[in-house]
């Protein structure tokens, strides 16, 4: 019987991770919301080039309607890739100027309500891995499965900045760790929606060492 699995957590705690091989071991559907807040913030800094020292709530409000999002599975990588009005943003989307707005773009009710209808929308059919912050407190808190990921500040930094690197971008780790702290910060304490831990979700410390045996527990609480 296919589930829905709700995985939050603050940035960079693996979760993507987890979940991208938890859909592949179980063929579920793969969604990753924070793509989505980060397509709506991309669209609002190319339109309304919103910045540290530009933001209008009430712009960006008028101008959601005309942001559309979708995924579109690639064979490749194997999962969905970020499509914004038809435009593949899935690498400009992780770019550090977009972090950098994201969380502020992400704590406007408006802008939560209308991808919080979509997420739903998304995983109506089950069998889905969703991954986010407030997946199993708000988008699906009915979900039969919730994971809360946590790790060290430092190491979610350092994950964040080895990927980056990794990708060839240009940036430095206290750039990376300053931003961490700063969407941590933002995300756990904006008035909508605050990230929190569900009171059913399990709890995984991703700072152990021991990933592949937390996975095969994960899987077989999944398939129970
Ligand atoms: O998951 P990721 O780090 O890519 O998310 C980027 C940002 O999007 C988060 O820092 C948060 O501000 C926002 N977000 C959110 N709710 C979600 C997913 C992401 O507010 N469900």
């Amino acid at each position: 019987k296919k589930i829905t699995i709700a995985i939050d957590g603050f940035s960079s705690t693996g979760k993507s991770t987890v979940a991208k091989r938890l859909a592949r071991e179980l063929g579920y559907v793969y969604v990753d919301t924070g793509a989505m807040y980060r397509a709506v913030t991309l669209y609002m800094m190319r339109k309304l080039f919103v910045s540290e020292d530009n933001f209008d709530e009430e712009a960006i409000i008028r101008h959601l309607p005309f942001v559309s999002l979708r995924f579109e599975f690639n064979e490749d990588l194997g999962y969905g890739e970020m499509y914004l009005n038809n435009e593949n943003v899935e690498k400009e989307i992780r770019y550090m100027e977009v972090s950098k707005q994201v969380s502020k773009v992400s704590a406007v009710s408006k802008v939560r309500r209308m991808l919080v209808e979509q997420q739903q929308e998304m995983g109506k059919n089950k069998g889905v891995v969703m991954d986010g912050r407030d997946i199993g407190t708000v988008v699906f808190p009915d979900a039969e499965l919730k994971l809360f990921m946590t790790a060290s500040t430092e190491q979610r930094a350092k994950r964040r900045f080895d990927e980056l690197k990794d990708r060839g971008d240009d940036i430095n780790y206290d750039e990376v760790l300053e931003n961490v702290k700063e969407r941590d910060y933002i995300d756990s304490t904006r008035d909508d929606s605050p990230l929190i831990k569900a009171d059913d979700a399990i709890e995984i410390d991703n700072s152990d060492l021991g990933l592949d045996e937390q996975f095969e527990k994960v899987l077989k609480i999944a398939q129970d």
